[in-house]
């Protein structure tokens, strides 16, 4: 049974809740346990595979070991990244990892919107093979569980370990938030976790291979991101 006081409705009155005394892993152990305790089965991890989503992974496994994961298969990822989530659902067998696709497929959105539409509009690709189908998966969970961290960009600053989430109509869990760059690989390696070897070759935030290259800025770690397109969000977190 799904605790109503912290539903999407009543977040924002709901009193503080102090996650302060989980000091190894800056809260975020702690806001797991409690968000899979609140909301049982009613939660799920999108999961981008980037090495926020494996740390996030790896400490969900303690907490959850069968949690529903969902990754958001564009169909237009780098070999690299679904190379990598084998090798995760091999590390994490009882972990429910699905493979959610868009309705259309590329030939269909090609026809429909014309081709390389991630470069003639990338906001309504994004929306058709990411934003829709999120949707359709938050269309029964309360809540959603994501690795944003505050580090990450001016847009990310002000996230909170609970969002009301105005978009999908959910609650946002984000327990990294207070993590730096260097504690999510000090996490990793300590971890002996697997990586996406991209990162290893100057891809910092992962995404479709059509619109990530090499960050050309790494005090700005999503500057690979839609490069010149002056877009710098997917559309999940706006
Ligand atoms: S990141 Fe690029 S290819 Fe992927 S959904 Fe968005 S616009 Fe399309």
């Amino acid at each position: 049974m799904v605790n109503q006081a912290l539903t999407y409705q009543t977040i924002e009155t709901h009193p503080p809740i102090d996650f302060s005394s989980d000091t190894e892993t800056k809260g975020a152990l702690e806001v797991l346990k409690w968000a899979y305790d609140t909301y049982k089965e009613e939660i799920v991890y999108a999961c981008s595979f980037g090495i926020e989503g494996i740390v996030l992974i790896d400490l969900i496994s303690k907490v959850k070991p069968d949690a529903k994961i969902v990754f958001l298969d564009t169909d237009v990822h780098f070999k690299e990244t679904y190379e990598l989530i084998e090798k995760v659902k091999n590390r994490y067998p009882t972990l429910q990892i699905e493979m959610k696709k868009p309705k259309l497929t590329l030939a269909e959105q090609a026809q429909e919107y014309g081709d390389e539409l991630w470069f003639t509009n990338p906001n309504k690709c994004c929306e058709i093979r990411k934003v829709i189908p999120l949707n359709e998966v938050l269309s029964d969970p309360v809540a959603w569980i994501s690795g944003l961290r505050r580090e990450q960009s001016e847009t990310r600053k002000h996230t909170q370990f609970l969002n009301k989430d105005n978009k999908f109509k959910s609650i946002k869990v984000c327990p990294l938030i207070h993590w730096t760059w260097k504690d999510v690989w000090r996490y990793a390696h300590k971890n002996s976790l697997d990586y996406n070897i991209l990162h290893d070759r100057g891809y910092p935030s992962i995404g479709c291979k059509t619109c990530t290259q090499p960050a050309i800025n790494m005090d700005d770690l999503r500057s690979g991101r839609w490069t010149g397109k002056g877009k710098t969000e997917c559309g999940l977190h706006l």
